[in-house]
């Protein structure tokens, strides 16, 4: 026996997202359908106005609702430093440290050859034209310490560098293949401290 169509329907949308299975799908659906009518309305607004009240920072492509972003409206922030990072997350741990006072750039992911996604998939165009339009003395590349994200900062390096621009890597107090995403502010505070230049 099927599903009914509307129940269906929920399992197979739950089931695009990261690590849900069918059955995960289907136990998260039946959970909805026990929901109180208020609740589930409440949800699927706040899954429809993520999509349409949140855009791209059009200077370094944090998420945002209002561009430019606050960070790069923040007048009192050291522009002469950028710190690159592979997605919005990775800012929030950085902002939560409270140490940090330059500004950022988002890539958007890493290099991935696997996956296909090259320099062009990523918000790099961006970041050189930043480099070019304002005072940039230093570029810190803070991509994860997994294999794409070395590569990834291997690549940048060699594509600003030429620029006579320093760039630096984050002392990675991190073990290897760690996400910067769960690092504590300590360890985070340890590793823009012991950057070494690339
Ligand atoms: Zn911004």
């Amino acid at each position: 026996m099927d599903y009914p169509a509307p129940i269906a329907k929920l399992i197979n949308s739950f089931t695009k997202l990261p690590g849900i299975g069918s059955k995960t799908a289907a136990r998260l659906a039946f959970h909805v359908l026990e929901m109180p009518e208020m609740e589930v309305s409440q949800f699927a607004q706040a899954l429809i106005q993520v999509k349409r009240d949140l855009t791209y920072c059009s200077i370094c492509g944090n998420i945002t609702d209002t561009d430019p972003c606050i960070i790069c409206s923040d007048q009192s922030r050291d522009t002469s430093i950028i710190l690159v990072v592979e997605d919005t997350r990775d800012v929030m741990s950085m902002e939560r440290m409270q140490e940090y006072r330059g500004l950022y750039h988002v890539l958007q992911g890493v290099l991935s050859p696997m996956e296909g996604r090259g320099p062009e998939e990523l918000n790099i165009a961006q970041l050189i034209k930043r480099l070019q339009d304002e005072e940039v003395k230093e570029v810190i590349i803070a991509t994860n310490a997994t294999a794409e994200g070395e590569a990834t900062a291997v690549y940048l390096s060699r594509l600003i560098k030429p620029a006579g621009i320093k760039v630096t890597r984050l002392a990675h107090g991190l073990s290897v293949g760690s996400d910067i995403e769960y690092a504590d502010e300590m360890t985070l505070f340890r590793a823009i401290e012991g950057r070494r230049e690339l």
